[in-house]
Protein backbone atom coordinates (compact mmCIF):
# COMPACT_ATOMS: atom_id res chain seq x y z
CA UNK A 1 0.00 0.00 0.00
CA UNK A 2 1.00 3.57 -0.23
CA UNK A 3 2.77 4.81 2.71
CA UNK A 4 2.04 8.31 2.94
CA UNK A 5 0.09 10.71 1.04
CA UNK A 6 -0.45 14.35 0.46
CA UNK A 7 -3.98 15.38 0.73
CA UNK A 8 -4.43 18.47 -1.68
CA UNK A 9 -7.41 19.96 -1.00
CA UNK A 10 -9.35 21.55 1.44
CA UNK A 11 -13.31 21.09 3.07
CA UNK A 12 -15.24 17.88 3.22
CA UNK A 13 -13.56 15.96 0.02
CA UNK A 14 -10.31 16.23 2.22
CA UNK A 15 -11.86 14.19 4.77
CA UNK A 16 -13.30 11.78 3.19
CA UNK A 17 -9.88 11.27 1.23
CA UNK A 18 -8.26 11.01 5.14
CA UNK A 19 -11.21 8.67 6.32
CA UNK A 20 -10.22 6.33 3.52
CA UNK A 21 -6.23 6.58 4.05
CA UNK A 22 -6.89 5.79 7.42
CA UNK A 23 -9.43 2.28 6.70
CA UNK A 24 -6.06 1.42 4.44
CA UNK A 25 -3.62 2.32 7.10
CA UNK A 26 -1.98 5.18 4.63
CA UNK A 27 -0.86 8.16 6.30
CA UNK A 28 -1.83 11.52 6.05
CA UNK A 29 -0.42 14.96 4.97
CA UNK A 30 -3.01 17.60 5.19
CA UNK A 31 -1.65 20.66 3.18
CA UNK A 32 -3.81 24.45 4.04
CA UNK A 33 -3.95 27.92 3.42
CA UNK A 34 -3.38 30.15 6.63
CA UNK A 35 -7.30 30.63 6.28
CA UNK A 36 -7.94 26.94 7.17
CA UNK A 37 -5.47 25.86 10.15
CA UNK A 38 -9.16 24.70 12.02
CA UNK A 39 -10.29 22.56 9.40
CA UNK A 40 -11.80 19.02 10.27
CA UNK A 41 -9.15 16.55 8.37
CA UNK A 42 -6.20 19.37 8.71
CA UNK A 43 -7.07 18.91 12.89
CA UNK A 44 -7.00 14.85 12.68
CA UNK A 45 -3.89 14.40 9.74
CA UNK A 46 -1.00 12.53 11.01
CA UNK A 47 1.07 15.98 9.12
CA UNK A 48 -0.07 19.16 8.29
CA UNK A 49 2.10 21.72 6.22
CA UNK A 50 0.70 25.32 5.30
CA UNK A 51 1.58 25.94 1.83
CA UNK A 52 0.20 29.97 1.59
CA UNK A 53 -2.71 32.65 2.15
CA UNK A 54 -5.97 32.36 1.94
CA UNK A 55 -6.43 33.18 -1.69
CA UNK A 56 -6.62 29.54 -3.60
CA UNK A 57 -3.72 31.20 -6.43
CA UNK A 58 -1.36 31.39 -3.19
CA UNK A 59 -2.16 28.07 -1.91
CA UNK A 60 -4.60 25.50 -3.37
CA UNK A 61 -2.84 26.27 -6.50
CA UNK A 62 -0.05 26.82 -6.00
CA UNK A 63 1.71 23.47 -7.69
CA UNK A 64 5.54 24.21 -6.20
CA UNK A 65 4.34 24.80 -2.74
CA UNK A 66 2.04 21.48 -2.66
CA UNK A 67 5.40 19.31 -4.38
CA UNK A 68 7.40 20.69 -1.55
CA UNK A 69 4.97 19.83 1.08
CA UNK A 70 5.13 16.14 -0.43
CA UNK A 71 9.20 16.43 -0.38
CA UNK A 72 9.44 17.32 3.36
CA UNK A 73 7.20 14.90 4.62
CA UNK A 74 8.48 12.02 2.70
CA UNK A 75 4.79 11.40 1.19
CA UNK A 76 4.51 9.07 -1.73
CA UNK A 77 1.96 10.43 -3.45
CA UNK A 78 -0.94 13.06 -3.87
CA UNK A 79 -4.71 12.84 -4.13
CA UNK A 80 -6.25 15.78 -5.84
CA UNK A 81 -9.70 15.79 -4.87
CA UNK A 82 -11.67 17.85 -6.83
CA UNK A 83 -11.86 21.53 -7.86
CA UNK A 84 -8.56 23.14 -7.65
CA UNK A 85 -5.87 21.29 -9.43
CA UNK A 86 -7.28 18.23 -9.82
CA UNK A 87 -8.57 18.00 -13.76
CA UNK A 88 -5.05 20.27 -14.42
CA UNK A 89 -2.96 18.39 -16.98
CA UNK A 90 0.17 20.58 -15.98
CA UNK A 91 0.00 19.68 -12.24
CA UNK A 92 -0.18 16.19 -12.84
CA UNK A 93 2.82 15.98 -14.84
CA UNK A 94 4.29 18.12 -12.47
CA UNK A 95 3.96 15.72 -9.57
CA UNK A 96 4.97 12.62 -11.79
CA UNK A 97 8.34 14.47 -13.02
CA UNK A 98 8.73 15.07 -9.40
CA UNK A 99 8.94 11.56 -8.24
CA UNK A 100 5.30 11.44 -6.93
CA UNK A 101 2.27 9.09 -7.44
CA UNK A 102 -0.77 11.34 -9.04
CA UNK A 103 -3.91 9.57 -7.70
CA UNK A 104 -5.40 10.46 -10.80
CA UNK A 105 -5.42 9.60 -14.67
CA UNK A 106 -2.43 10.35 -16.55
CA UNK A 107 -1.69 13.28 -17.48
CA UNK A 108 -2.22 12.68 -21.14
CA UNK A 109 -5.82 11.39 -20.72
CA UNK A 110 -6.62 14.63 -18.34
CA UNK A 111 -5.57 16.72 -21.48
CA UNK A 112 -7.52 15.08 -23.94
CA UNK A 113 -10.91 14.95 -21.61
CA UNK A 114 -9.91 18.29 -20.61
CA UNK A 115 -10.63 19.88 -23.78
CA UNK A 116 -13.93 19.39 -24.80
CA UNK A 117 -13.70 19.44 -28.21
CA UNK A 118 -11.28 16.53 -28.21
CA UNK A 119 -13.36 14.20 -25.63
CA UNK A 120 -16.10 14.71 -28.15
CA UNK A 121 -13.97 13.50 -30.45
CA UNK A 122 -12.63 10.64 -28.92
CA UNK A 123 -16.15 9.83 -27.84
CA UNK A 124 -17.75 9.58 -30.93
CA UNK A 125 -15.22 6.86 -32.32
CA UNK A 126 -15.57 5.13 -29.13
CA UNK A 127 -19.03 5.41 -30.58
CA UNK A 128 -20.45 6.93 -27.21
CA UNK A 129 -23.79 9.27 -28.56
CA UNK A 130 -22.93 13.26 -28.24
CA UNK A 131 -24.96 16.02 -28.28
CA UNK A 132 -25.26 17.54 -32.25
CA UNK A 133 -22.82 19.80 -33.07
CA UNK A 134 -20.20 21.84 -34.86
CA UNK A 135 -17.59 19.01 -36.30
CA UNK A 136 -14.89 20.09 -33.57
CA UNK A 137 -13.73 24.10 -33.09
CA UNK A 138 -15.88 26.46 -34.54
CA UNK A 139 -13.79 27.83 -37.44
CA UNK A 140 -13.14 31.99 -38.13
CA UNK A 141 -15.26 32.22 -41.35
CA UNK A 142 -18.75 33.78 -40.14
CA UNK A 143 -20.34 32.49 -43.21
CA UNK A 144 -18.91 28.78 -42.12
CA UNK A 145 -20.46 29.45 -38.77
CA UNK A 146 -23.76 30.73 -39.68
CA UNK A 147 -24.04 27.55 -42.04
CA UNK A 148 -23.24 25.19 -38.91
CA UNK A 149 -25.87 26.63 -37.19
CA UNK A 150 -28.56 26.39 -39.58
CA UNK A 151 -27.81 23.10 -39.80
CA UNK A 152 -27.86 22.27 -36.36
CA UNK A 153 -30.70 24.50 -35.59
CA UNK A 154 -31.81 26.91 -33.53
CA UNK A 155 -31.46 27.08 -30.32
CA UNK A 156 -27.56 26.39 -30.38
CA UNK A 157 -24.93 26.50 -27.24
CA UNK A 158 -21.42 28.23 -27.98
CA UNK A 159 -18.98 26.42 -25.11
CA UNK A 160 -15.91 26.95 -24.64
CA UNK A 161 -13.53 24.12 -25.25
CA UNK A 162 -11.66 24.41 -21.94
CA UNK A 163 -14.59 25.69 -20.16
CA UNK A 164 -15.51 24.19 -16.23
CA UNK A 165 -17.39 24.57 -13.72
CA UNK A 166 -21.11 25.51 -15.22
CA UNK A 167 -18.51 28.31 -17.01
CA UNK A 168 -18.47 29.77 -20.56
CA UNK A 169 -21.41 28.87 -22.19
CA UNK A 170 -24.21 31.03 -24.51
CA UNK A 171 -27.75 29.68 -25.43
CA UNK A 172 -28.31 31.44 -28.68
CA UNK A 173 -32.13 31.35 -29.89
CA UNK A 174 -31.45 33.47 -33.32
CA UNK A 175 -29.44 33.98 -36.12
CA UNK A 176 -29.06 37.66 -35.16
CA UNK A 177 -27.65 37.17 -32.07
CA UNK A 178 -25.13 34.18 -33.03
CA UNK A 179 -22.01 36.05 -34.19
CA UNK A 180 -21.97 38.44 -31.35
CA UNK A 181 -22.65 36.10 -28.93
CA UNK A 182 -19.56 34.23 -30.08
CA UNK A 183 -17.28 36.77 -29.85
CA UNK A 184 -18.34 37.28 -26.26
CA UNK A 185 -18.28 33.84 -25.31
CA UNK A 186 -14.71 33.54 -27.04
CA UNK A 187 -13.22 36.72 -25.24
CA UNK A 188 -14.53 35.14 -21.99
CA UNK A 189 -13.32 32.37 -22.47
CA UNK A 190 -9.81 33.48 -23.60
CA UNK A 191 -9.64 35.31 -19.72
CA UNK A 192 -10.97 32.76 -17.48
CA UNK A 193 -9.12 29.21 -19.30
CA UNK A 194 -6.49 31.12 -21.55
CA UNK A 195 -7.91 29.46 -24.58
CA UNK A 196 -10.73 30.89 -26.39
CA UNK A 197 -11.56 27.89 -28.67
CA UNK A 198 -15.06 27.37 -29.03
CA UNK A 199 -17.67 25.28 -30.41
CA UNK A 200 -21.55 24.62 -31.22
CA UNK A 201 -23.96 22.25 -29.80
CA UNK A 202 -27.62 21.83 -30.75
CA UNK A 203 -29.24 23.44 -27.10
CA UNK A 204 -31.71 20.79 -26.09
CA UNK A 205 -34.56 22.25 -24.09
CA UNK A 206 -35.32 19.95 -21.47
CA UNK A 207 -32.91 17.49 -20.55
CA UNK A 208 -31.73 15.48 -17.69
CA UNK A 209 -28.39 15.45 -16.48
CA UNK A 210 -27.41 11.76 -16.12
CA UNK A 211 -23.87 11.10 -15.65
CA UNK A 212 -21.90 6.84 -15.41
CA UNK A 213 -19.54 6.50 -12.94
CA UNK A 214 -16.39 4.42 -13.86
CA UNK A 215 -13.39 2.93 -12.30
CA UNK A 216 -10.42 1.83 -14.02
CA UNK A 217 -7.15 0.25 -13.72
CA UNK A 218 -4.88 2.10 -16.10
CA UNK A 219 -4.00 -1.42 -18.00
CA UNK A 220 -7.20 -1.86 -20.02
CA UNK A 221 -9.65 -2.99 -17.44
CA UNK A 222 -12.36 -1.12 -16.61
CA UNK A 223 -16.28 -1.41 -14.58
CA UNK A 224 -19.20 0.97 -14.61
CA UNK A 225 -21.02 1.12 -11.48
CA UNK A 226 -24.15 2.73 -13.15
CA UNK A 227 -25.81 6.57 -12.93
CA UNK A 228 -26.69 9.15 -11.53
CA UNK A 229 -29.05 11.73 -11.96
CA UNK A 230 -28.14 15.19 -10.96
CA UNK A 231 -30.40 17.15 -13.14
CA UNK A 232 -31.64 19.33 -9.95
CA UNK A 233 -29.08 22.14 -10.86
CA UNK A 234 -28.72 26.27 -10.30
CA UNK A 235 -26.58 27.70 -12.46
CA UNK A 236 -25.19 24.79 -13.55
CA UNK A 237 -24.62 23.84 -10.20
CA UNK A 238 -25.72 20.52 -8.95
CA UNK A 239 -27.78 20.69 -5.98
CA UNK A 240 -29.28 17.21 -5.23
CA UNK A 241 -28.24 14.19 -6.98
CA UNK A 242 -29.45 10.69 -7.08
CA UNK A 243 -28.52 6.84 -8.15
CA UNK A 244 -30.20 5.00 -10.08
CA UNK A 245 -31.78 7.88 -12.04
CA UNK A 246 -35.71 7.88 -12.19
CA UNK A 247 -36.92 5.78 -15.17
CA UNK A 248 -33.36 4.56 -16.78
CA UNK A 249 -33.94 0.75 -17.74
CA UNK A 250 -31.82 -2.03 -16.75
CA UNK A 251 -30.98 -2.28 -20.16
CA UNK A 252 -30.32 1.54 -20.59
CA UNK A 253 -28.11 0.83 -17.93
CA UNK A 254 -26.21 -1.79 -19.62
CA UNK A 255 -25.70 -0.68 -22.88
CA UNK A 256 -24.15 2.69 -21.80
CA UNK A 257 -22.32 1.41 -19.03
CA UNK A 258 -20.64 -0.95 -21.06
CA UNK A 259 -20.21 1.68 -24.17
CA UNK A 260 -18.23 3.67 -21.39
CA UNK A 261 -16.52 1.01 -19.75
CA UNK A 262 -15.07 -0.14 -23.05
CA UNK A 263 -14.16 3.40 -23.74
CA UNK A 264 -12.16 3.78 -20.67
CA UNK A 265 -10.71 0.26 -21.37
CA UNK A 266 -9.75 1.14 -25.14
CA UNK A 267 -7.86 4.38 -23.43
CA UNK A 268 -6.16 2.67 -20.72
CA UNK A 269 -7.81 5.21 -18.73
CA UNK A 270 -6.35 5.34 -14.93
CA UNK A 271 -8.67 6.02 -11.56
CA UNK A 272 -11.85 7.06 -11.15
CA UNK A 273 -14.00 9.35 -13.84
CA UNK A 274 -17.37 10.15 -14.43
CA UNK A 275 -19.24 10.16 -18.10
CA UNK A 276 -21.37 13.48 -18.26
CA UNK A 277 -24.90 12.79 -20.70
CA UNK A 278 -27.51 14.72 -21.25
CA UNK A 279 -30.79 12.68 -21.67
CA UNK A 280 -33.89 13.41 -23.38
CA UNK A 281 -36.41 11.67 -25.03
CA UNK A 282 -34.90 8.85 -24.38
CA UNK A 283 -31.57 9.06 -25.99
CA UNK A 284 -28.29 9.89 -24.22
CA UNK A 285 -26.32 12.78 -25.38
CA UNK A 286 -22.29 12.70 -23.95
CA UNK A 287 -21.24 16.34 -22.63
CA UNK A 288 -17.88 16.21 -20.80
CA UNK A 289 -15.80 13.54 -18.89
CA UNK A 290 -14.71 14.45 -15.69
CA UNK A 291 -11.55 12.54 -14.50
CA UNK A 292 -11.62 12.80 -10.82
CA UNK A 293 -13.80 12.03 -7.87
CA UNK A 294 -16.96 14.08 -8.28
CA UNK A 295 -18.72 15.61 -5.02
CA UNK A 296 -21.86 13.29 -5.35
CA UNK A 297 -19.49 10.18 -5.69
CA UNK A 298 -21.79 8.58 -2.18
CA UNK A 299 -24.51 8.18 -3.78
CA UNK A 300 -23.11 5.47 -6.17
CA UNK A 301 -20.89 4.13 -2.98
CA UNK A 302 -24.45 3.63 -1.03
CA UNK A 303 -26.10 2.01 -3.60
CA UNK A 304 -23.22 -0.19 -5.34
CA UNK A 305 -21.26 -0.62 -1.79
CA UNK A 306 -18.25 0.39 -3.38
CA UNK A 307 -15.68 2.81 -1.75
CA UNK A 308 -14.32 4.65 -4.70
CA UNK A 309 -12.06 6.81 -3.02
CA UNK A 310 -10.50 3.85 -1.64
CA UNK A 311 -10.42 2.25 -5.12
CA UNK A 312 -8.54 5.58 -6.14
CA UNK A 313 -5.90 4.89 -3.59
CA UNK A 314 -5.46 1.04 -4.26
CA UNK A 315 -5.23 1.73 -8.24
CA UNK A 316 -2.79 4.02 -7.40
CA UNK A 317 -0.98 1.73 -5.40
CA UNK A 318 -1.14 -1.02 -8.10
CA UNK A 319 -3.35 -2.97 -6.50
CA UNK A 320 -4.66 -6.48 -8.00
CA UNK A 321 -7.88 -4.74 -9.99
CA UNK A 322 -10.28 -7.33 -8.74
CA UNK A 323 -13.91 -5.54 -9.48
CA UNK A 324 -15.65 -7.54 -12.00
CA UNK A 325 -19.19 -5.91 -14.14
CA UNK A 326 -20.82 -9.01 -13.33
CA UNK A 327 -20.38 -8.58 -9.71
CA UNK A 328 -21.73 -5.08 -9.79
CA UNK A 329 -25.23 -4.48 -8.61
CA UNK A 330 -27.39 -1.58 -7.68
CA UNK A 331 -29.54 -2.12 -4.67
CA UNK A 332 -31.68 0.24 -3.11
CA UNK A 333 -31.45 4.01 -3.70
CA UNK A 334 -29.77 7.26 -2.67
CA UNK A 335 -30.27 11.00 -2.25
CA UNK A 336 -27.68 13.52 -1.60
CA UNK A 337 -28.20 17.19 -0.31
CA UNK A 338 -25.06 19.32 -0.81
CA UNK A 339 -25.48 21.62 2.09
CA UNK A 340 -24.04 25.18 1.68
CA UNK A 341 -23.67 28.29 3.68
CA UNK A 342 -25.32 30.46 1.73
CA UNK A 343 -29.36 32.40 1.99
CA UNK A 344 -31.49 29.50 0.94
CA UNK A 345 -33.43 32.13 -1.23
CA UNK A 346 -30.90 34.88 -2.60
CA UNK A 347 -27.96 32.64 -2.70
CA UNK A 348 -25.71 35.21 -1.54
CA UNK A 349 -22.36 33.02 0.27
CA UNK A 350 -23.19 33.21 4.04
CA UNK A 351 -19.42 32.73 5.73
CA UNK A 352 -18.60 32.96 9.41
CA UNK A 353 -18.84 30.83 12.93
CA UNK A 354 -21.62 28.23 12.62
CA UNK A 355 -22.87 28.59 16.79
CA UNK A 356 -24.24 25.15 16.33
CA UNK A 357 -24.24 22.31 14.25
CA UNK A 358 -26.13 19.35 14.64
CA UNK A 359 -25.79 16.43 12.30
CA UNK A 360 -28.44 13.94 11.51
CA UNK A 361 -28.40 10.24 11.59
CA UNK A 362 -30.30 7.18 12.10
CA UNK A 363 -30.75 4.00 9.23
CA UNK A 364 -29.57 4.93 6.08
CA UNK A 365 -27.74 8.50 6.58
CA UNK A 366 -24.50 9.45 5.97
CA UNK A 367 -23.12 12.52 6.64
CA UNK A 368 -20.06 13.71 4.34
CA UNK A 369 -19.23 17.47 6.26
CA UNK A 370 -16.80 18.93 7.52
CA UNK A 371 -18.43 21.35 9.18
CA UNK A 372 -18.77 21.69 13.30
CA UNK A 373 -19.77 24.09 16.32
CA UNK A 374 -17.47 26.54 16.12
CA UNK A 375 -15.98 26.51 12.99
CA UNK A 376 -15.60 29.30 10.85
CA UNK A 377 -16.77 28.96 7.46
CA UNK A 378 -13.81 31.35 5.63
CA UNK A 379 -15.21 34.41 2.43
CA UNK A 380 -12.63 32.61 -0.01
CA UNK A 381 -13.61 29.28 -1.04
CA UNK A 382 -16.79 27.51 -2.35
CA UNK A 383 -20.01 27.36 0.19
CA UNK A 384 -19.87 23.60 0.22
CA UNK A 385 -19.86 22.72 4.02
CA UNK A 386 -21.18 19.33 4.01
CA UNK A 387 -23.28 16.73 2.51
CA UNK A 388 -26.36 14.66 4.05
CA UNK A 389 -26.65 10.95 1.55
CA UNK A 390 -29.98 9.33 1.99
CA UNK A 391 -29.76 5.68 1.42
CA UNK A 392 -33.23 3.31 1.42
CA UNK A 393 -34.36 0.31 -0.22
CA UNK A 394 -36.53 2.00 -2.90
CA UNK A 395 -37.07 5.75 -3.64
CA UNK A 396 -39.51 6.77 -1.56
CA UNK A 397 -37.93 4.94 1.42
CA UNK A 398 -34.43 6.92 0.32
CA UNK A 399 -37.18 10.30 0.21
CA UNK A 400 -38.48 9.94 3.48
CA UNK A 401 -35.23 9.12 5.20
CA UNK A 402 -34.09 12.29 3.89
CA UNK A 403 -36.98 14.89 4.44
CA UNK A 404 -36.39 13.23 8.12
CA UNK A 405 -32.72 14.33 7.94
CA UNK A 406 -33.43 17.78 7.10
CA UNK A 407 -36.17 18.24 9.85
CA UNK A 408 -33.05 16.81 12.39
CA UNK A 409 -30.05 18.82 10.75
CA UNK A 410 -29.13 21.90 13.18
CA UNK A 411 -26.70 24.66 11.27
CA UNK A 412 -26.97 28.02 12.99
CA UNK A 413 -25.07 31.37 13.30
CA UNK A 414 -24.89 31.22 9.11
CA UNK A 415 -27.36 31.10 6.45
CA UNK A 416 -27.75 27.76 5.01
CA UNK A 417 -29.28 25.86 2.09
CA UNK A 418 -31.33 23.49 4.31
CA UNK A 419 -34.74 25.33 3.54
CA UNK A 420 -34.84 25.11 -0.33
CA UNK A 421 -33.97 20.93 1.00
CA UNK A 422 -36.97 20.77 2.84
CA UNK A 423 -39.15 22.36 0.65
CA UNK A 424 -37.57 20.34 -2.42
CA UNK A 425 -38.37 16.91 -0.79
CA UNK A 426 -41.41 18.18 -0.65
CA UNK A 427 -42.27 18.95 -3.98
CA UNK A 428 -44.14 16.57 -6.04
CA UNK A 429 -42.53 16.89 -9.00
CA UNK A 430 -39.30 15.83 -7.91
CA UNK A 431 -40.76 13.40 -5.75
CA UNK A 432 -42.16 11.43 -8.62
CA UNK A 433 -39.02 12.10 -10.07
CA UNK A 434 -37.30 12.70 -13.57
CA UNK A 435 -37.47 16.97 -13.50
CA UNK A 436 -35.52 18.06 -15.98
CA UNK A 437 -31.98 20.56 -15.53
CA UNK A 438 -34.22 23.64 -15.92
CA UNK A 439 -36.63 22.72 -13.39
CA UNK A 440 -35.13 24.27 -10.05
CA UNK A 441 -34.66 27.60 -11.85
CA UNK A 442 -38.06 27.70 -12.86
CA UNK A 443 -39.42 27.27 -9.47
CA UNK A 444 -37.24 29.59 -8.14
CA UNK A 445 -38.60 32.03 -10.35
CA UNK A 446 -35.61 32.87 -12.43
P1 LIG B 1 -19.11 22.28 -17.26
O1 LIG B 1 -17.80 21.60 -17.56
O2 LIG B 1 -18.94 23.76 -17.14
O3 LIG B 1 -19.84 21.64 -16.14
P2 LIG B 1 -20.87 20.92 -19.18
O4 LIG B 1 -20.54 20.70 -20.60
O5 LIG B 1 -20.80 19.74 -18.27
O6 LIG B 1 -19.98 22.12 -18.60
O7 LIG B 1 -22.33 21.55 -19.07
C1 LIG B 1 -22.83 22.00 -17.84
C2 LIG B 1 -24.33 22.15 -17.89
O8 LIG B 1 -24.71 23.05 -18.95
C3 LIG B 1 -25.09 20.88 -18.18
O9 LIG B 1 -25.31 20.11 -17.01
C4 LIG B 1 -26.38 21.45 -18.75
O10 LIG B 1 -27.15 21.96 -17.68
C5 LIG B 1 -25.92 22.64 -19.58
N1 LIG B 1 -25.65 22.27 -20.99
C6 LIG B 1 -24.44 21.97 -21.55
N2 LIG B 1 -24.58 21.65 -22.85
C7 LIG B 1 -25.89 21.74 -23.16
C8 LIG B 1 -26.69 21.52 -24.36
N3 LIG B 1 -26.15 21.14 -25.51
N4 LIG B 1 -28.04 21.71 -24.27
C9 LIG B 1 -28.60 22.08 -23.10
N5 LIG B 1 -27.93 22.31 -21.95
C10 LIG B 1 -26.58 22.15 -21.96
Amino acid sequence: MLDKIVIANRGEIALRILRACRELGIKTVAVHSTADRDLKHVLLADESVCIGPPASAESYLNMPAIISAAEVTDAVAIHPGYGFLAENADFAERVESSGFIFIGPRPETIRLMGDKVSAKRVMQKAGVPTVPGSEGALPDNPKQVLVAARHIGYPVIIKAAGGGGGRGMRVVHSEAALMAAITTTKAEAKAAFGNDTVYMEKFLERPRHVEFQVLADGMGNAVHLGERDCSMQRRHQKVIEEAPAPGITEKQRRTMGERVAKACADLGYRGAGTFEFLYQDGQFYFIEMNTRVQVEHPVTEMVTGIDIVKWQLMIAAGKPFTLKQKDIHMHGHAFECRINAEDPRKFTPSPGLIKRWHAPGGPGIRVDAHAYTGYTVPPNYDSLIGKIIAYGDDRASALARMRTALLEIVVEGINSNVPLHQNLFNDSAFIAGGTNIHYLEKKLGL
